[in-house]
Formats: structure tokens, C-alpha cells, sequence
């Protein structure tokens, strides 16, 4: 059971097209527990009515940065889902929940050139990566948007290309894993020992995992891979729903805390594909 931290909205604003920053004061900002990876996140409390595919009624959102008393977060407008209606509705004084933090982001030493790849919902994740970065670091970034008013400036101190790509979110094909194949001669050759990754729609997330270890056989160490939202929800919880409770225990238990995520999904992958998921 995770700790819920209770919070008022102090601000809302919007930063581009699609994009809300929304920023919160914790009643009790010494006991929320942050894990200070650039790519943390919470659940939100956002009134949802029903659970998500991982059995939450909360929603996913990334810190985008720490105040003194809180933090802030940026929500993606995409549609009528209940963290959007959220977002799109909050108002300074409103009252919600979160949870801890917990991020993914870890670069392992020797790394090369971090690859960053995402959707929208990845923006305020790699906006923060880039951020903290220090000037050595060097990256490539991939972001596809469904609106290029959405594109904004990643200011940071290292030395970072970025690639603007109009493309996925929902609304159209997504190429984000065609843009991490063309870089199969190059960053991504075994030699570069580049770190990769990459957040996005979860089908889309998971054939992008397949092929950085099956088909250029990246070690687990230097990728993470990250499905932030399911395009077909669902689906994905209608799958998890007839699923019989031995399944749903042989699942569970393939999430060992002695092996990484990475180590995880290699059992994970053709797991669900036999689920049908
Ligand atoms: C670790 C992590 C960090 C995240 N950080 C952020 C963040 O900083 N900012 C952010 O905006 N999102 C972020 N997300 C993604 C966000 O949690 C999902 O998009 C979530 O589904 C939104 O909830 P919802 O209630 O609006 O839609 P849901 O009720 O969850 O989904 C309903 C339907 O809406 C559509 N949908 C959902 N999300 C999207 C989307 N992103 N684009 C297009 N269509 C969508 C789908 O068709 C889906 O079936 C993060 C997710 C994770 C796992």
C-alpha cells in the first residue's frame, strides 16, 4: 500500500498548445519521499471513477520540478480521459492526493550518448533530464508530437540535438521506433554503448524493447523502456480481467525485486503476448 500525501493546486498554466503545468503544495511537504531520478513520477489523485490497467484510479504524472513546499507536473490535454478532464479543469485551491515518487531514469557508468525517445507524455520527463544535465553529457532526443505548437525549448548545459517528429500521441502512426532503427549503424551500434530511453504508448514501448535487445542486441543495462499510457485501455483491462487468478499470479510473480525491470520483461514480454495483451 503506498503512502498518499494530501496537496492543494497553487498554480495552473499553460505552457504550450496541449501542455498544463500544474504545481502543488504538500500539507506535509517533509514526508513525501522524492527518489530524485530526472524522471520521477506520482500517482494523482484525479477523481477517476474507475482503475487504469495497473488497478489504479489514480493517474501517472512526472515531476517536472521541486518547489519548497511541493512540485510541479505537466499534463498532455490528449482527449477526455480523467487525468486530462483533470488537468484541463484544475484550478488553484483544489485539493488531490499523490503518492512517493519513483523514476526509471539510470545511466550506467561508461555510458555514451543518452538517446531519449517519447511522446508527449515523455516531454516533461526528458525537459527535466536535460535540465539536470551537465555539460559533458551529450544526448540525442526523438519527440513525436500530434501538434507542432507543442515543441517547445529543452535549455539544458550539455550538448543535445533534438528531433521534432509530427507523428503518433493517438492521433497518427507513431515512428518512434523507425527513428531509434535508423540510428542502428550509429548510436545504436553494440560499440557506442549509447543509454536509450524511451517513454511512450505501452504496445508501441514494448515492440521498441523487442527490437533494441532481439534484432541490435543492446545489454539490458543500457536501455529503459517505459509505456506511459495504452492506447486501447480497454483492452488492456478487459485482458487482465479474464485472465484466471493463476495467471494473474504467475504474472505477479515474474516482478522480482532480486532482477532489474529490464531482467523482468525478457519473462514478461512473451508472458503477456501469451495473454493476449
Ligand atoms: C511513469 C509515467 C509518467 C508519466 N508522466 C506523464 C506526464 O508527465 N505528463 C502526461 O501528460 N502524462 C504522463 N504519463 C501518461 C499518463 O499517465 C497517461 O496518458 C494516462 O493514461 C492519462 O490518463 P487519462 O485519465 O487522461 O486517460 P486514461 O483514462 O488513462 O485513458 C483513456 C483513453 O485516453 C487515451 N489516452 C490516454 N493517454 C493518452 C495520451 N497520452 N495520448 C493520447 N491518448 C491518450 C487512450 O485512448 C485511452 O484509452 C505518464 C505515465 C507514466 C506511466
Amino acid at each position: 500500500m503506498e503512502t498518499v500525501h494530501a496537496a492543494t493546486i497553487t498554480t495552473v498554466e499553460q505552457v504550450t498548445a496541449h501542455m498544463v503545468r500544474v504545481g502543488l503544495r504538500l500539507d506535509d511537504p517533509a514526508a513525501w519521499v522524492s527518489d530524485g531520478t530526472p524522471d520521477e513520477c506520482v500517482h494523482v489523485e484525479v477523481g477517476a471513477e474507475t482503475a487504469d490497467a495497473d488497478g489504479h484510479s489514480a493517474r501517472h504524472y512526472t515531476v517536472s520540478g521541486h518547489t519548497p513546499d511541493g512540485f510541479e507536473m505537466e499534463v498532455f490535454l490528449h482527449g477526455d480521459g480523467p487525468g486530462a478532464t483533470w488537468a484541463r479543469t484544475a484550478r488553484p485551491g483544489d485539493r488531490t492526493e499523490v503518492s512517493d515518487s519513483k523514476g526509471y531514469y539510470e545511466v550506467p557508468d561508461g555510458a555514451g550518448v543518452r538517446v531519449l525517445v517519447g511522446d508527449a507524455t515523455a516531454l516533461p520527463a526528458i525537459a527535466r533530464v536535460l535540465a539536470e544535465a551537465t555539460a559533458d553529457e551529450v544526448f540525442h532526443v526523438v519527440v513525436e508530437l500530434s501538434d507542432m505548437a507543442d515543441a517547445r525549448d529543452l535549455p539544458t548545459a550539455a550538448t543535445a540535438t533534438i528531433d521534432w517528429r509530427l507523428a503518433g500521441n493517438g492521433m497518427r502512426a507513431s515512428v518512434l521506433k523507425d527513428a531509434l532503427a535508423e540510428l542502428a549503424d550509429g548510436l545504436l551500434a553494440p560499440a557506442a554503448a549509447s543509454y536509450v530511453w524511451v517513454a511512450c504508448e505501452a504496445k508501441e514501448s514494448r515492440a521498441i524493447r523487442q527490437m533494441l535487445r532481439r534484432e541490435l542486441g543492446l545489454p539490458l543495462t543500457h536501455f529503459r523502456i517505459v509505456g506511459y499510457w495504452h492506447f486501447d485501455l480497454a483492452h488492456a483491462i478487459r485482458v487482465w480481467e479474464e485472465a484466471s487468478e493463476t495467471t494473474k499470479a504467475e504474472y505477479m510473480a515474474l516482478w522480482r525485486d532480486d532482477r532489474t525491470d529490464e531482467e523482468n520483461w525478457v519473462e514478461l514480454e512473451p508472458f503477456l503476448q501469451k495473454m493476449g495483451a
